[in-house]
């Protein structure tokens, strides 16, 4: 059994940070990620129970915002996607 031990610490909530804005990229239409990297966010996502919280509202979020007439998604998506990814709290 791992424990995390990293608390409220500066790496690790920049970590969450950029796992977080690397998730929001995946769910754009041209990722511009790569297979290293995606790796990196996943092996974060496992460790992290605060950004795995996050996926799941990012996923919610997504879903609500497809729901919407499609002429009104992308300027509003990446708003909301945006805003989530600022306002969501850190480890
Ligand atoms: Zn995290």
């Amino acid at each position: 059994m791992k424990f995390m031990r990293l608390g409220h610490g500066e790496a690790h909530h920049l970590q969450c940070q950029q796992a977080r804005q690397h998730l929001s990229e995946l769910l754009e239409e041209k990722p511009q990620l790569t297979p290293a990297l995606i790796k990196h966010i996943e092996d974060h996502l496992a460790e992290c129970p605060p950004c795995q919280k996050f996926r799941e509202t990012f996923l919610a979020t997504v879903q609500a915002l497809q729901a919407m007439p499609a002429q009104e998604v992308p300027a509003r998506l990446r708003q909301a996607l945006k805003s989530h990814v600022e306002r969501f709290p850190s480890a």
